[in-house]
């Protein structure tokens, strides 16, 4: 990999009012770029000026979605520092991806150098106040022309920024969830381990469906027989049936979440039992029915912790933690986000400083 170039942009945008920041609506002054081919590997590492990429039609993503992605925060410590949580993990996480797609895995050292450096430069976007992050969103895409069925040979690499808001603007809250028993999204052996766009396509149908029902999620069930727990929405799955946290073990269908190894490690420092396995639905709900099923909840970079306060299968409907946010939750949403943010000790070293 060569030297990182850097384009500055001469036409810096305003940052809008951090309240008015959504997710994903607003991006940076720069993005980061490299190029892939079979005869000089990765090469022309470079920020440019952020704008639209020029692609040949035939250029294979388009046809045959060789794509994977990543979705990190950079966070504003109460000192005016900027820091990522676990980056190193999301670059093994989009190597492993890439693996399974067929793609060209990265050099990660030099990749988070670039992506620091892009952060720095960007830094000003880089929100204050609680909640509010500078979402990373690396990802890779195959370029070459050519209709023919196979793994490209070409590809890149980019790097934008996004600025986002609270993702709870009015305090953490349960959602409604509806078990999705119609559709999948993905087997064992597919690509339900790998985070590529492909598995939220596949997704989009069943989440449009239940937010017209009034779900904000569906709870995917796995991909055979519809019986075991996979995750929910975007995010992995924890529940507290008991006193004993349990969250469905990683079979090869579904994403091993940096948040949820986060939440298992933060667990087992507490001394909470917690067990990694399979979950029958049904087993959920008899406990439900028992009064024993205490807390759920999905973990993922976006929302931290989401807890769930109703649970639809079928005909039956149960309520979790009497529809409010559980004690277990918040205390590992409170733990978390002061890791990320900067305000707590942070024993684990899990806080990577950009500069
Ligand atoms: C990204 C993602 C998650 C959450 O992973 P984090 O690293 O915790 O953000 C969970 N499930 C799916 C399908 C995902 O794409």
């Amino acid at each position: 990999m060569d030297q990182l170039k850097i384009t500055l942009n001469s036409n810096k945008k305003p940052m809008p009012p951090a309240d008015q920041l959504g997710f994903g609506r607003y991006f940076t002054d720069h993005m980061l770029l490299m190029d892939y081919s079979e005869e000089k590997g990765w090469h022309d590492l470079r920020i440019v000026p952020y704008g639209p990429l020029s692609l040949d039609p035939s250029a294979t993503v388009f046809h045959y979605g060789q794509e994977v992605f990543e979705g990190m925060k950079a966070y504003r410590t109460p000192e005016g520092n900027v820091v990522l949580f676990r980056p190193e993990m999301n670059l093994r996480r989009m190597n492993a991806s890439c693996v399974r797609m067929g793609m060209p895995g990265l050099e990660a050292g030099p990749v988070l150098e670039a992506i620091c450096k892009l952060i720095e430069l960007d830094e000003a976007w880089v929100p204050e106040g609680e909640g509010n992050s500078l979402y990373i969103r690396p990802f890779m895409i195959a370029t070459e022309a050519g209709l023919g069925v196979r793994a490209a040979r070409e590809y890149q690499f980019i790097v934008i920024l996004t600025p986002v808001g609270a993702y709870y603007s009015e305090g953490i809250h349960p959602v409604r969830i509806y078990v999705e028993d119609q559709y999948v999204r993905a087997v064992r052996g597919g690509t339900g381990e790998a985070k590529t766009s492909g598995n939220y396509a596949s997704g989009l149908k069943a989440q449009e469906d239940a937010k017209q029902f009034g779900f904000s999620q569906v709870l995917w069930l796995d991909g055979v027989e519809k019986k075991y727990i996979e995750e929910v929405g975007s995010m992995n799955v924890f529940f507290k049936v008991n006193g004993k946290v349990v969250t469905p073990e990683l079979s090869g269908s579904i994403l091993a979440g940096i948040t949820r190894d986060s939440v298992l490690h933060l667990l087992r420092e507490w001394g909470i039992p917690v067990e990694e396995r399979r979950i029958g639905i049904d087993e959920l709900f008899e406990a439900g029915r028992r009064g024993e099923l205490e807390e759920a909840f999905g973990t993922g970079t976006a929302a931290v912790i989401s807890p769930i306060g109703w649970m639809k299968w079928e005909d039956r409907e149960i309520e979790i933690s009497g529809g409010k946010t559980g004690a277990l939750s918040e205390k590992l949403y409170n733990e978390l986000t002061g890791i990320q943010r900067g305000v707590f000790r942070d024993p684990y070293g899990w806080r990577h400083a950009v500069k």
